[in-house]
């Protein structure tokens, strides 16, 4: 693991977040809490990203926001994704041309586990849209690290 340290080390500076995103998983605005659960075992995900009527960002749901409401709440499954998920302003979010290292630093400064990568939507009346092209995750990072230690 010691050899070409420098210039794994510049690799890694220059990457991108758009040549390293997976695709975003999403759901709609109307989709229920139960919903969100069946999406997040089929998907094989641990943050699932909700979507508004104009497929535009609206919130973010993490593991710990469904078993938050679902335990001991036998209504939890019926209940609209828009009551737990965390919303818009409050979505950490990276544009497709930052660092992959910005995208590392936001997760660890904010305490999340992915971020969505986003660009600004074109939504008539409404400049502050953003469009869920992708999902960077800790794993992404981490898949990134072994394969320049591997390489
Ligand atoms: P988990 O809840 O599975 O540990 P996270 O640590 O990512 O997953 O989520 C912690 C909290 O932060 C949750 O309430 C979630 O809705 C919120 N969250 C997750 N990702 C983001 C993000 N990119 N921006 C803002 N909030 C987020």
């Amino acid at each position: 693991f010691v050899h070409k340290k420098g210039a794994s080390l510049e690799r890694l500076f220059e990457m991108r977040v758009g040549d390293y995103q997976s695709a975003p998983v999403v759901i709609p605005e109307t989709a229920t809490v139960g919903d969100a659960v069946v999406s997040l075992f089929l998907e094989d995900v641990g943050t699932l990203f909700v979507i508004d009527a104009a497929g535009c960002l609206a919130g973010v749901v993490s593991r710990k926001d469904l078993l938050r409401i679902t335990i001991g709440n036998a209504a939890a499954a019926s209940m609209p994704i828009s009551l737990v998920m965390t919303r818009q302003p409050n979505i950490h979010t990276i544009m497709p041309d930052e660092r992959l290292l910005a995208a590392a630093s936001k997760m660890i400064s904010y305490e999340v586990d992915s971020l969505p990568v986003v660009n600004a939507a074109s939504v008539p009346g409404d400049p502050h849209k953003l469009e869920v092209i992708g999902r960077i995750t800790k794993t992404t990072i981490t898949k990134v690290l072994l394969e320049l230690a591997l390489d």
